[in-house]
């Protein structure tokens, strides 16, 4: 049930009449940077828990915008449980990000804790990041209704969603148009997870609110193991974006170590999440290693040049994927002695891609054996260049 309060003859009586659905129907693009939130894109927002050192939100921002991260995000003022933890580099981590950023070619986000430091935050950082624990804090809310920054709003671990639309109505009604709703976890009673993540509040939030709601899968759960599953089941759950941490070196990080994903890690997620992505009708920033054409979704020709464009996108991706696996697979046969490569597995992947193929629709299954003979080939190819071994009789096919 909404909260009402009394506006006698004003004809609103929700708590969020700015942030209420019903305020615009269509819903609203909230934008960091130029970087679309709530529109067709599925946007990554990603980068370490905290700035630490230039070499590492350096290394951080490169590998998350070639996988595909559009924003860099990264704590200089950290909220930290103990007053004995690391609370972040302060300024100087404002700087070190948003040069980072620059470096990367990515807008930045950060949180702000206290109201005094808007004014410095928002001189350095595309967007404001409330935290979770500062969901409430009705002076800083009004403060950044004045910051000239979107805001980044999460949600605590222990407030309503209906709290959570008041609070963004405390930034809307202060002046600020600009804010992004953050799923993160919520506080319940089971330790196996550092938060429970409610992806039900994506739909909730859809119904009630225009504003764009992004989940954190990182904060979210507290594991990286859970990280790739959670972001899956938040971009079917309808959420607009993710926010990801990802650390050059999450064994060695100063803070939330243990939730971080590694490079490798992220840029197998976001390959990952382009199907998904594709699946909801959404489309996911391809890395950076792809061309970048602009849309043509104008006329129906150039509609259908697109999808086919993002399909070839996740073609690529996948191919990529599997090379990355031939390698791995071709390091541990080297390592044991074993021949690269063995005819009757080639035999079976064409086989089986062929039989895969045999319904209606598609290529058909002689044309899938071509392409098939193709790939196992050109990957045998590629795994004899790079794992640097004589190529008489080599091969893997898959
Ligand atoms: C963060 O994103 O850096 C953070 C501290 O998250 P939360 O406020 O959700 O705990
Ligand atoms: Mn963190």
């Amino acid at each position: 049930m909404a909260v009402t309060i009394a506006q006698p003859g004003h004809g609103r009586d929700l708590a969020y009449p700015l942030a209420a659905r019903t305020a615009r129907p269509e819903g609203s693009v909230v934008e960091i940077g130029g970087v679309p939130f709530g529109g067709r894109e599925l946007v990554v927002i990603a980068g370490p828990c905290a700035v630490e050192t230039a070499e590492q939100v350096h290394a951080a921002a490169h590998a998350v915008a070639e996988a595909g991260a559009r924003v860099l995000r990264g704590g200089a003022f950290k909220p930290r449980t103990s007053p004995y933890a690391f609370q972040g580099l302060g300024v100087e981590g404002l700087h070190l990000l948003a040069e980072a950023g620059r470096a990367a070619g990515l807008p930045v986000v950060t949180e702000v804790l206290a109201t005094e430091d808007v004014a410095v935050v928002a001189e350095h950082a595309d967007a404001l990041q409330v935290g979770a624990r500062n969901v409430q804090n009705f002076a800083l809310l009004k403060a950044l209704g004045r910051a000239g920054r979107p805001v980044l709003l999460k949600r605590g671990m222990s407030t309503t969603i209906e709290e959570l639309l008041m609070a963004a109505e405390y930034v809307l009604a202060h002046g600020n148009p600009d804010v992004i709703l953050c799923e993160r976890g919520i506080r319940s009673f089971d330790p196996s997870t550092r938060n429970t993540l409610d992806l039900a509040a994506v739909p909730v939030l859809a119904a009630l609110t225009h504003l764009p709601v992004v989940i954190d899968p990182s904060h979210g759960t507290g594991r990286r193991d859970l990280v790739a599953p959670l972001s899956k089941a938040a971009v079917a759950a309808g959420a607009d974006g993710l926010i990801i941490e990802v650390h050059p070196d999450p064994e060695t990080a100063w803070s939330d170590g243990p939730q971080s994903l590694d490079p490798r890690m992220f840029a197998d997620l976001m390959r990952e999440l382009a199907g998904y992505a594709a699946l909801e009708g959404r489309a996911l920033a391809a890395p950076r290693w792809r061309d970048a054409r602009p849309r043509s979704w104008s006329t129906p020709v150039g509609a259908y040049r697109d999808q086919i464009d993002e399909v070839d996108d996740q073609i690529l991706a996948l191919l990529e994927h599997r090379a990355e696996l031939g390698q791995r697979l071709g390091r541990i046969k080297v390592a044991a002695g074993q021949p690269l490569r063995v005819p009757e597995r080639e035999q079976d992947v064409i086989d089986r891609a062929a039989a895969a193929a045999a319904g209606p629709g598609g290529l058909g299954p002689d044309a899938v054996v071509r392409v098939f003979r193709a790939i196992v080939s050109e990957t045998r190819a590629v795994q004899e260049d790079r794992l640097e071994v004589p190529s008489a009789g080599l091969g893997v096919a898959g």
